[in-house]
């Protein structure tokens, strides 16, 4: 890289000034490539400013593990609530279906509950449980 610099004397406010630059380049090549970056220190796991990634693996893998913990325990709460309510609903139903499964003795007509005689044939129902 090359500088240049030129004084052009005191300037009044308000003037205009105009410079034309022209500049010439023998071939096409780029002329960052003759631009070579070494670092201004051999680079170590103490140097400043380096990102290890093994500095951040444990925080990683307790984050991790805190959100599989946290997940579990939302599965399971919601799973647990969910299973309570079903078997709930289906113990009640079962309740229900015991009480009404009363078949009439006559023709074998399953009766609703609360009925006390046939629907189809007038027979007296025997409730036995
Ligand atoms: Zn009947």
């Amino acid at each position: 890289m090359k500088y240049y610099s030129g004084d052009f004397g005191a300037l009044t406010a308000g003037t205009s000034f105009s410079l034309t630059l022209s500049y010439e380049k023998a071939s096409d090549a780029l002329s960052i490539s003759s631009l070579q970056v070494q670092p201004s220190q051999p680079l170590g796991p103490s140097t400043a400013g380096r990102v290890m990634l093994s500095n951040y693996v444990p925080y990683v893998i307790i984050g991790f593990g805190l959100l599989l913990i946290l997940g579990g325990v939302v599965y399971f709460w919601q799973t647990g609530r969910g299973r309570n309510k079903s078997r709930k609903k289906h113990h009640s139903s079962d309740d229900s279906e015991s009480n009404s499964e009363v078949y009439c003795h006559q023709c074998g007509t399953r009766a609703q509950k609360g009925d006390r005689f046939c629907r189809v044939c007038g027979t007296k129902l025997r409730r036995e449980a």
